[in-house]
């Protein structure tokens, strides 16, 4: 300890942060030997168009099955992955993954949905996305315009000219871009009309105290008014009651992800789901 090193010696590191250090670097080696070891798992959550009701597109949510600990969810190990650079073979995968389950649900004869996939900002600096996005199109077959990434306004913020180039390119494949958990960054609405964004996600924090609150339903209204003026889709995360997805179908919101229709589901019991609808 410090007092071994004599007088003036600091103490810059206390025992919890030692600790939380250690159990990082212990999840860090974990992930990466469940990533080999093919122990990661996308489950899909439907994103319903509210017009028709029916599922227009599936989100990739990423969980870890630890043979031990059972489902792992991504709270606990995305910030590791993305501090020690896992986040750029594992972002690889999820999006090779996603494709190629997307491709196997039309192969299937399923009706075509969309898979939206999400894309950590660290990965923007770590890898090439869009020629990730261009491989793992070409390796499944799934059709660029059935493909879209999710990023946070954080993403955009941080390089914005490296990021704009990368968006481009992959608007010019022909892939969506949607923007995360909208009106929680610090992005501004200039970014808006910067990037070539296509959707917005209205983030669940807006949504669930929908309709108690009333500063919530004007800054979803306003997010869906200012969506559609600007020709961009707009998705509501986190629905889970009637009485929210009644306020957003009389506001114009697009479409809606959530409990109220289901929670992420292992591919099968997706598969169960599009084919109920078909
Ligand atoms: P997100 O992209 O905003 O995903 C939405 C989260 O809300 C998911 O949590 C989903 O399960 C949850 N959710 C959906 N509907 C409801 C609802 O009605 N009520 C409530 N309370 N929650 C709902 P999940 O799956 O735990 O993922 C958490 C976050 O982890 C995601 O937030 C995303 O930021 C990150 N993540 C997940 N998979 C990946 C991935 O493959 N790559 C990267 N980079 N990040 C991922
Ligand atoms: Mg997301
Ligand atoms: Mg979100
Ligand atoms: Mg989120």
């Amino acid at each position: 300890g410090a007092k071994a090193r004599g007088r003036g010696a600091h103490c810059f590191f206390d025992e919890s942060m030692i600790q939380a250090a250690r159990e990082r670097l212990e999840i860090e080696a974990r992930l990466r030997s469940a990533l080999a070891q093919g122990h990661l798992r996308l489950y899909y959550q439907p994103q319903v168009d509210i017009a028709t009701g029916r599922i227009v597109g599936a989100e990739a949510l990423l969980r870890w099955l630890d043979p031990e600990e059972g489902v792992i969810s991504p709270a606990r190990f995305i910030s590791v992955a993305e501090t020690s650079g896992v986040i750029g073979p594992l972002g690889r995968w999820v999006m090779q993954e996603a494709c190629s389950q997307g491709q196997r649900w039309r192969a299937a004869g399923l009706p075509g949905i969309r898979l939206a996939v999400n894309v950590s900002p660290y990965q923007f600096q770590l890898t090439d996305v869009a020629a990730c996005a261009a491989q793992a199109l070409e390796d499944s077959g799934l059709p660029p315009h059935c493909l879209e990434l999710e990023l946070t306004e954080s993403a955009l913020a941080e390089r914005p000219e490296a990021m704009r180039q990368v968006l481009q390119r992959l608007q010019a494949l022909g892939v969506r871009i949607a923007v995360d958990d909208f009106g929680t960054g610090y992005s501004s609405l200039a970014h808006l009309k910067r990037f070539p964004i296509d959707a917005l996600k209205i983030d669940q924090g807006f949504i669930r105290d929908i309709p108690s609150s009333a500063d919530d339903m004007a800054i979803s209204a306003t997010i869906i008014a200012m969506g559609r003026s600007l020709g961009l889709t707009v998705l509501a995360e986190g629905v889970e009651t009637p009485e929210q997805l009644a306020f957003l179908r009389a506001r114009g919101c697009d479409s809606y992800q959530g409990y109220l229709c289901s929670r992420p589901v292992p591919a099968e019991q997706f598969g169960a789901l599009l084919q109920a609808q078909a």
